[in-house]
């Protein structure tokens, strides 16, 4: 339920925060809609009025010559009735194809402009210092016999890989060593359905169709393939009102994930930097309002502990405004350091968004306590606290080629061996390093 008279009543806050996001929704056009559609509801309301009477009237005794007049009358009404509320559904339809476009609001701390504008939280550590010349991790990839990117070309398409060898066990320990890691936070972990229905990608927030989705979709079917396992978490508690004693809810779902990386032109793309199916553990939570703020700060600190004890060297962005997408109230990057790029790439990402999702996947919560404003000597169900929207944050835990590019290029050594991260080892039946295979 986007909340629309919120929306009208706020009209110049709304408009202010599309410009300072750079966003292309047409709030004149959703509000036309919104009044267009609270006439015709308020016309379908007076026919049904109009219908009920004329349905008491015949109830009584009549003239059959007034009978016939009523008779006629609610015919009449009838096919009005289906009229208007036809109208109605087609206007409801398009309302809230259109608000699909308007962002989140903006935390008043979010750095106003483009990508150039995101302001740095924190800086751990420094670029390593290689006194060899550094191969990026397509040459070490070949040398340790790690991927095989032909052969995925061929059987796939561009931007697909296998992965060999010790390859394999690293996506596995990674994946394994991050949900160990968050369990011990009190996260669930999750796998989740990598195939989802199309509303529930635009209940999150994504666009699941037109020529910039990044979703793939199943043909012949309202299906697509998830780019995130955000989408199946989120869908796990929709329609339903939690017990505000259930919340924090919090989630480590492992997926794979899918996407086109359409509008993608220009941006990084060697090897596993950007692929159209990649690894990840995402983690999830739902909360009270009043909490998001803080979880958000737990979530980019467990981040932050992840690549730490990995020994990555990485920064931490705020996003800055016209970088936050649609659904992300804030949202906080970590950037690590790449040798092979040369530069910091983005590892992982941590949103709140406030009741953005909630509010269209219908995930509410009873507050604990009673409502002030009834008398609960009078007792049933009026003395419930009216219902609210929880809120919702998504975070990164390991999105692994990214991971895997950082540990590959940032632990080689002079030799072409590949030192593997401690806390990975026991993942990886005690294997210290991987070795060149001639
Ligand atoms: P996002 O859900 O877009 O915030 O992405 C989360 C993380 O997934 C990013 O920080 C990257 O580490 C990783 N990622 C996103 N897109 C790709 C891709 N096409 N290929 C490889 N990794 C990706």
């Amino acid at each position: 339920a986007i909340d629309f008279k919120w929306i009208r009543d706020n009209r110049e806050a709304v408009a202010e925060n599309i410009r300072k996001r750079n966003s292309k929704a047409s709030l004149e056009l959703v509000l036309e809609l919104y009044e267009k559609m609270l006439a015709v509801q308020k016309e379908v309301e007076r026919l049904r009025g109009e219908r009920n009477a004329v349905a008491n009237m015949m109830k009584g005794k009549l003239e059959p010559s007034e009978r016939l007049k009523f008779i006629e009358k609610g015919k009449n009404l009838k096919e009005a009735l289906a009229s208007f509320e036809e109208d109605l559904v087609k206007l409801s339809d398009e309302l809230q194809q259109e608000a699909q476009s308007i962002p989140n609001m903006t935390h008043p701390d979010v750095p106003i402009g483009g990508e150039d504008s995101s302001a740095v939280r924190k800086k751990v550590g420094s670029p390593r210092e290689f006194s060899f010349s550094v191969k990026d991790h397509l040459q070490l990839g070949k040398e340790l016999d790690l991927f095989d990117f032909d052969a995925a070309a061929e059987v796939s398409g561009s931007k697909f890989y296998y992965l060999k060898n010790e390859a394999v066990l690293l996506e596995m320990a990674l994946v394994n060593w991050t949900l160990s890691q968050v369990m011990q936070k009190g996260f669930t972990p999750l796998i989740t359905p990598e195939i989802v229905r199309s509303s529930i990608v635009e209940k999150c927030g994504f666009q699941p169709r037109g020529d910039n989705t990044q979703a793939y979709s199943i043909e012949g079917s309202d299906q697509c393939l998830i780019g995130t396992a955000e989408i199946p978490v989120g869908g796990v508690h929709m329609d339903s009102i939690l017990a505000e004693t259930v919340l924090p809810l919090k989630y480590a779902a492992f997926s794979h994930c899918f996407r086109t990386e359409a509008g993608a032109a220009g941006l990084a793309t060697r090897g596993l930097y950007r692929v159209h199916q990649f690894s990840k553990v995402e983690m999830f939570v739902l909360c009270r309002p009043d909490e998001s703020d803080t979880y958000h700060e737990e979530l980019i600190t467990i981040e932050e502990d992840l690549f730490s004890s990995l020994g990555l060297h990485y920064k931490t962005l705020d996003m800055a405004s016209e970088d936050l997408g649609a659904p992300a109230y804030r949202k906080f990057d970590v950037e690590a350091w790449m040798p092979g790029l040369g530069r910091y790439g983005e590892i992982s990402s941590a949103s709140n968004c406030t009741d953005y999702q909630s509010r269209r996947l219908g995930i509410r919560y009873r507050p604990a306590e009673l409502a002030a404003s009834t008398n609960p000597k009078k007792g049933g169900k009026g003395n419930l606290a009216p219902t609210k929207f929880v809120h919702t944050l998504n975070a990164t835990a390991c999105a692994v080629p990214r991971m895997m590019i950082c540990l590959l290029e940032n632990n080689q050594q002079e030799d072409g061996s590949v030192i593997i991260p401690e806390p990975l080892r026991p993942f990886m039946g005690g294997m210290e390093v991987i070795l060149p295979k001639h």
